[in-house]
């Protein structure tokens, strides 16, 4: 495989970094993740927003615009797609820099290091209730930090809320804050499902603005009439709910069928999520 690297596209086994380096160090700094299926992108312009602004807020400006971003990801997809094949996921990581002293301080004079790799993913998601993968979840109170909606590379509170998930034999873990409502999984935001009514989380410090929920959102606004509500959720509705998904770049809409071992509903894939993920396969590529 072929990586960038600050500027240069070379060997996966070539590029080297800093061990001094702060998102090594620090876990200092952002990261994003692209879905591409045939060379198409999905979400490709709202990915990069969401890492501008995320490296923002960490006072990183690695000087890339929208259009840089979009060559180097072109030029990854161009060089392993003979390797990788159709589907392929873009990540991209932007870290403070290289920083001798290991100070706390964000240093004078840093530049940040910028890493870009491609890897294989599964075939896009198919809105068919034979084909579609479904998740056993598990639920927990959320023990992260209170920037939830920075997608940081210091992920260390999602790994072991995933690994809690994961020795219960689940695939993800539904968490909920301390006044027990609905923040997210360990890797997806949430969504339930009520007669007939959408329900997911509002945005705010305690989640990552998801751009799979994002495009959901805007999709189910300008193409269909079913009734979307953001707004906190109990555990007590989550355990009742008619259907349960799970939203992320690689899953797209992904029915839980079972929560703490017992059946979302009836245990089956649900119609509303049928008709939802028929919408998101028709439409994705528009943003
Ligand atoms: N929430 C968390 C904590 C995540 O890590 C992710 C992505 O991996 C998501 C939500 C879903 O975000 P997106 O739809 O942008 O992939």
């Amino acid at each position: 495989t072929t990586v960038y690297l600050n500027g240069a596209f070379v060997p996966a086994s070539e590029a080297k970094i800093s061990p001094m380096d702060r998102g090594f160090l620090f876990g200092d700094g952002i990261y994003e993740v692209i879905p591409s299926y045939g060379g198409r992108f999905v979400g490709f312009g709202p990915h990069i927003d969401r890492m501008h602004s995320g490296l923002a807020q960490l006072s990183i400006d690695p000087k890339l615009s929208q259009a840089d971003w979009q060559r180097i990801a072109d030029q990854l997809l161009a060089d392993n797609r003979a390797e990788l094949g159709d589907n392929i996921g873009v990540y991209f990581q932007v870290s403070r820099g290289t920083d001798s002293k290991r100070g706390h301080a964000f240093p004078a004079n840093i530049t940040p290091t910028v890493f870009g790799f491609a890897f294989a993913i599964p075939p896009e998601p198919v809105a068919d209730k034979t084909k579609v993968t479904t998740y056993a979840v598990v639920t927990g109170q959320d023990l992260r930090w209170q920037r939830c909606h920075i997608k940081s590379t210091s992920l260390l509170g999602n790994v072991l809320h995933y690994q809690q998930g994961y020795s219960q034999g689940a695939q993800e873990i539904l968490l909920f804050d301390q006044d027990g409502n609905l923040t997210e999984g360990a890797a997806v935001n949430v969504f339930i499902v009520k007669d007939g009514v959408i329900a997911t989380p509002p945005l705010s410090h305690k989640l990552l603005p998801g751009i799979t929920r994002q495009l959901l959102l805007a999709i189910l606004a300008k193409h269909s009439n079913i009734k979307v509500e953001e707004r906190d959720i109990s555990e007590a509705e989550v355990l009742a709910a008619d259907e349960i998904w799970l939203t992320s770049s690689s899953k797209e809409i992904a029915p839980v069928l079972f929560v703490n071992d017992k059946p979302v509903a009836n245990g089956e894939v649900g119609d509303v999520w049928l008709a939802v993920q028929q919408l998101f396969s028709a439409h994705k590529f528009d943003y």
